[in-house]
């Protein structure tokens, strides 16, 4: 596996010192890799001739008060984990050259960018934007492989990729989750053991939304309070939002019809989850006289 540290590395790779032919997937990640990114990686081998991960915690995607300096950066472990996948090139660029003092350019995805995430962490999805913009510029890969377990973020680069005109297919690949169905992230290392076992919650009332729309309940605000019932009386849990959207607008919905979005964000004394699942709501079958 090929390790390249810089960005002029990188421009001279794709510019004739890497694969000449075959198609070139790529897995973009903060590291603390864990079987969701696994799983993006596997699916990126199984269509492409070449895998690239690029290891990057992004500043201009956190807040202020958020965990920038905290979030883990294993580096080594995260070097052996794509070893073992596999990985021909992991691209890992050093902070100060990909940002450099006088950087002043944003993206900004507008409509996407604005409900759910936005509206909680105002500045992080031009900070992914932005991030992405430079690293599709910069690989210029054929697909590029994304998680549902971000599903605002990964419709937002779906977005910029078509308004870009940007010569990239995004994939967006199922998400992974822990045998108690908590979602692999790379922030549950940092939930102490109570708070772990309450992490599972979100999920819970996410699944709750979803039975009740399969019991054939259609109004938004009942499914929600159902999903509610779950999660807002746990004294170690902190709502920040529960849910229920159009799929491809993120618009919330009064009544649920087509594809629908059950979506969640929860804090857990520091530590913050994101979780989503999509449901397909059937259309009522008219009955036989
Ligand atoms: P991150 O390292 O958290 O920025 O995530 C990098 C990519 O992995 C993003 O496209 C995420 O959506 C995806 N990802 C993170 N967690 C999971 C998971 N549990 N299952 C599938 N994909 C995931």
């Amino acid at each position: 596996m090929r390790i390249i540290r810089t960005v002029r590395g990188i421009q001279t790779w794709r510019k004739g010192d890497g694969p000449q032919q075959g198609t070139i997937g790529f897995v973009p990640t903060m590291g603390a890799l864990h079987a969701g990114h696994r799983s993006l990686i596997q699916q990126a081998h199984k269509t492409c001739q070449t895998v690239i991960v690029s290891l990057f915690v992004n500043p201009l995607q956190f807040g202020p008060t958020e965990d920038f300096t905290r979030y883990p950066r294993p580096l080594q472990k995260d070097t052996t984990f794509c070893r073992r996948e596999g990985v021909d090139m992991l691209f890992v660029p050093p902070l100060k050259e990909f940002y450099p003092s006088g950087f002043q350019t944003s993206i900004t995805v507008s409509r996407l960018a604005q409900p759910w995430e936005g509206e909680r962490r105002p500045t992080h999805f031009q900070g992914v934007a932005t991030v992405m913009t430079k690293l599709l510029n910069l690989i210029k890969p054929d697909l590029v492989f994304l998680g549902q377990k971000d599903y605002q973020q990964t419709l937002l680069i779906k977005q910029l990729v078509q308004d870009l005109n940007l010569e990239v297919k995004v994939v967006m690949c199922p998400t992974i989750r822990e045998p108690d169905g908590l979602a692999y992230s790379s922030r549950n290392q940092c939930l102490p053991p109570l708070q772990r076992q309450k992490a599972v919650l979100l999920y819970h009332a996410l699944q709750r939304g979803e039975k009740a729309i399969k019991k054939g309940i259609r109004s938004a605000g009942k499914i929600r309070q159902t999903m509610l019932t779950k999660i807002a009386t746990d004294r170690q849990v902190t709502l920040e939002y529960l849910a229920i959207c159009h799929a491809v607008t993120l618009e919330p919905l009064r009544q649920v019809k087509g594809r629908v979005l059950l979506l969640g964000a929860i804090r857990l004394g520091k530590v913050r989850l994101i979780d989503n699942l999509l449901v397909h709501v059937p259309t009522r079958t008219s009955r036989k006289p």
